[in-house]
């Protein structure tokens, strides 16, 4: 039993630190709870940032996880804007603020998150080139999308991932014209491999966007402080009044490297290395969220995961470990997107290399369908496309880790929850 007096401290306020917060108080934790976020808005979260938020769809007050009345109601002592800068594992201490305050903790969840990738070419200091990970940057690049709209504006994309896609959306709904640069020879091709990749190029291409694969910005050319074009390492130029670094997101893992905390290795994405109860190599330490590597025995492997679900879920299982109580994280890693009328899911982990094939349930010309990616009939990821409802069964299915009859599965006659049982 946890004892009343004792202290939790958790450093990033994203969605896993209120999350954790939130579970903390609802698993009836009365001790202090100590949330500390570097940014000055409340927790809030990032999808609508490249999607409602972006388009003006969805307000500014929507994207809060929590009533900013509710950390006070709930007694979470908040402290915004203020970033901590070392951790004393001895003392067991945190220090943050500019005016270096110590906060002692019994418990400590690290949910600092990723930051975006910055591009290593010359002309980034340009007034044009942009990043999306904070509301103040969708602020931003919602004022940018809205006034290349009006004048027949150029944005490159750096990046054909999630976000690049996304913004290309939302900047071709305000009338932008739109350049997507990105090495690989499809759109999320380290995720969805070429098959499914195709199916977003074309996507894009039918509402506008222009593709350039197989190329890597090499140089943002700018006059005045102005951007005017994009370089590619082919030697093309694309004309360009503003430019959007998507490559990727970095786990922020200083502080705990400093603290000397295990990390995960690159190759397993980086982050701070947990076990299945989220714990760090420090039994008072934990991680949730972007910044986590977890052990996910269903894929027989350590994952880093920076999707929302994985903050939702990971924050709470995290306040329950440290609360005493057993856990063990292994979740179907799930993430959603929306771009113009596609909405899709996808559960699972099956990046190119590991699957033998892709199985299409329904009709993928009208983009609507589920794609399976199956390595010696298991499934291994599946995405519904305009397709509802089907989350349950499909990582039922994932989970089941048993060989399926693929022809049954290509069948929509077949339901899904009869296969792999
Ligand atoms: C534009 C955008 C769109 C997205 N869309 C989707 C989507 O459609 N579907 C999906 O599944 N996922 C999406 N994601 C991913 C999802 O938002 C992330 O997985 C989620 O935000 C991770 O939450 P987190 O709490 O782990 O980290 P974060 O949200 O990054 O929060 C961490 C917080 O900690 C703060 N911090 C870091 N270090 C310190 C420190 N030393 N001291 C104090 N504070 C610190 C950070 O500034 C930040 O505020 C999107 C992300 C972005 C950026």
């Amino acid at each position: 039993m946890v004892d009343a007096d004792q202290t939790f401290v958790i450093v990033g306020g994203g969605l896993a630190g209120a999350k954790a917060a939130e579970t903390l108080r609802a698993e009836g934790f009365t001790g202090r709870v100590i949330l500390i976020g570097d940014e000055r808005d409340h927790p809030y979260e990032r999808p609508p940032l490249s999607k409602g938020y972006l388009l003006g769809k969805d307000s500014r007050e929507s994207v809060f996880v929590h009533e900013p009345a509710w950390y006070a109601q709930n007694d979470i002592e908040l402290h915004l804007g203020q970033t901590v800068d070392a951790i004393d594992r001895v003392a067991k201490t945190v220090r943050f603020g500019d005016d270096g305050t110590l906060a002692h903790y019994d418990k400590l969840l690290l949910a600092t998150g990723a930051e975006p990738r910055r591009l290593d070419v010359p002309g980034t200091d340009l007034a044009g080139v942009h990043h999306l990970r904070r509301l103040a940057h969708a602020e931003r690049l919602k004022g940018v999308l809205a006034a290349l709209g009006r004048d027949n504006g150029h944005l490159v994309i750096a990046g054909g991932g999630w976000i690049g896609l996304e913004v290309a959306a939302a900047a071709r709904e305000y009338g932008a014209e739109v350049t997507v640069v990105e090495p690989e020879p499809t759109p999320l091709h380290g995720v969805l491999g070429p098959e499914l990749g195709a199916l977003f190029a074309d996507l894009h291409r039918e509402h506008g966007v222009r593709f350039h694969f197989g190329a890597r910005l090499t140089e943002i050319v700018g006059q005045d402080g102005m951007v005017l074009a994009a370089r590619t390492d082919d030697g093309e130029e694309h004309p360009a009044h503003d430019v959007l670094a998507a490559i990727g997101a970095a786990p922020r893992t200083a502080l705990a490297e400093a603290a000397g905390l295990q990390l995960a290795d690159r190759a397993h994405g980086g982050g701070v290395a947990v076990d299945a109860s989220l714990r760090t190599s420090d039994p008072d330490v934990y991680a949730a969220g972007d910044v986590a590597s977890f052990p996910l025995g269903l894929f027989d492997t350590r994952l880093r995961v920076e999707h929302w679900a994985n903050a939702l879920n990971g924050g709470p299982a995290a306040a329950r470990a440290m609360l005493g109580k057993a856990v063990a994280y292994d979740r179907v890693p799930y993430f959603f997107s929306d771009q113009y009328d596609l909405g899709m899911e996808y559960s699972g982990w099956a990046p190119p290399g590991t699957y033998d094939e892709v199985v299409i349930r329904g009709d993928a010309g009208k983009r609507e369908f589920i794609a399976f990616w199956v390595k010696e009939g298991r499934v291994l990821a599946g995405m519904n496309v305009n397709v509802w409802d089907v989350t349950e069964p499909i990582q039922k299915l994932i989970a089941s880790r048993t060989a399926v009859d693929t022809e049954a599965l290509a069948d929509p006659h077949v339901p899904l929850e009869s296969l792999g049982v």
